[in-house]
């Protein structure tokens, strides 16, 4: 398996290094062949060629098996300058990655302040209020005069009956359950088509069963009873802002894995960002990032009929369930190891096997 690793800002290179240990233990416990190939992106790459992200990436990783990609510090970038491109939004739409799955789930030996639940978040990724990859060419957020901003929101057919089909054959392998989630009261036409799209889709799944809630109430069910949910389905802003939300309700935010996949091509990528307020202390938890890659794994070997990948990533996710529960974890947990040791832990497990 070949994959491409771009380490990123702030807290990227930490938790990318802790995360390749996991994977060449998880390689040399399942026998896979594994090939890294290292590059840069984000400000260091600005810094050595000029640009972010250099293009010739998108090829590289289009003939690789995955790539792996740490947080970058898009909020430094200089908005219009064309050195300075957003990485997720390059590999996103550039690969047409449309699905962001982030999953979320309580450990055992952790407090479970809301209660257990495992649930996963499928978001769209290629559209909605994300101005920077909503139109063909340039931006979607227009400088009307000085002072009038007007940001426009791209819904698509297309898009909303494919990742309501990442849902429900995703809730098809889980608890059989799609909860889509929506501001059609408001946004009637756009969110409109959106629900119209997951009720289309259900109707191919009779086995799985499909709710819909609005994304303001959600925020208060999700937390007053997080077990009621199995697979989340919601377009981008929604899901970008819930997953944060269920990933801090596991126990952290730097627990919060997520998968970007498209038909042919799948990015490793943590859910949260480059955490400058923390960054170069060593102290960042690196399990985003690990249960990112593990998605990847199972992605591949699902896609190529590989089970060993599958059951790589899955022992993976085990490990790091069994580290937690050991309290082997980072300071956000309420453990005292730091980034590497936290990776170390996971990956001692997978090689003790
Ligand atoms: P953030 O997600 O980086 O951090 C939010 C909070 O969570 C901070 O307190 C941080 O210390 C903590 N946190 C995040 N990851 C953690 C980890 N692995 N372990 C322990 N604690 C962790 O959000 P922010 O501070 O608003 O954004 C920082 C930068 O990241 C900005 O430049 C933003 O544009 C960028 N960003 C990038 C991505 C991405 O690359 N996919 C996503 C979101 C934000």
């Amino acid at each position: 398996m070949q994959l491409i690793v771009l380490p990123g800002d702030g807290i990227g290179p930490e938790i990318t290094e802790a995360t390749v240990a996991v994977l060449e233990a998880a390689a040399q416990a399942f026998q896979l062949r594994l090939d890294l190939q290292h590059d840069v992106v984000g400000l260091e790459s600005h810094r050595r060629h000029g640009t972010t992200v250099q293009p010739a990436l998108l090829d590289r990783v289009r003939a690789a098996d995955g790539l792996i990609l740490g947080p970058t510090s898009t909020l430094e970038y200089r908005p219009g300058d064309p050195g300075q491109v957003g990485p997720s939004k390059f590999f996103r739409k550039g690969l047409d990655l449309f699905a962001n799955i982030r999953p979320a789930r309580t450990y055992p030996g952790m407090p479970a302040r809301l209660g257990q639940f495992d649930l996963v978040v499928v978001r769209e990724n290629t559209e909605g209020f994300y101005a920077d990859r909503n139109m063909e060419q340039g931006n979607a957020e227009i400088l009307v005069t000085p002072d009038v901003v007007v940001s426009m929101r791209r819904i698509t057919r297309h898009c909303c009956l494919r990742i309501a089909r990442a849902a429900f054959e995703l809730a098809q392998r889980r608890r059989k359950k799609v909860t889509a989630v929506h501001k059609a009261n408001v946004l009637s036409v756009g969110d409109g088509m959106f629900l119209d799209c997951c009720r289309e889709v259900a109707r191919d799944f009779p086995e799985v069963t499909l709710d819909e809630v609005i994304v303001d109430a959600m925020m208060a069910h999700v937390v007053r009873n997080p077990a009621r949910f199995d697979v989340i389905v919601t377009t981008n802003m929604f899901g970008d802002i819930l997953s944060d939300l269920t990933a801090e309700m596991s126990g952290s935010l730097g627990l919060g894995g997520s998968l970007n996949a498209g038909a042919d091509s799948a990015m490793a990528q943590a859910a949260h960002g480059s955490a400058p307020d923390i960054a170069g202390q060593g102290i960042a938890n690196p399990v985003s990032l690990i249960l990112s890659t593990a998605l990847l794994l199972s992605w591949h070997g699902r896609r190529k009929g590989e089970p060993r990948f599958a059951e790589a990533g899955a022992a993976i996710e085990e490990a790091v369930a069994a580290a937690i529960g050991a309290g082997e974890s980072t300071r956000d947990l309420g453990g005292g190891l730091g980034t590497r040791d936290a990776g170390a832990a996971v990956a001692a497990r997978l090689k003790r096997g």
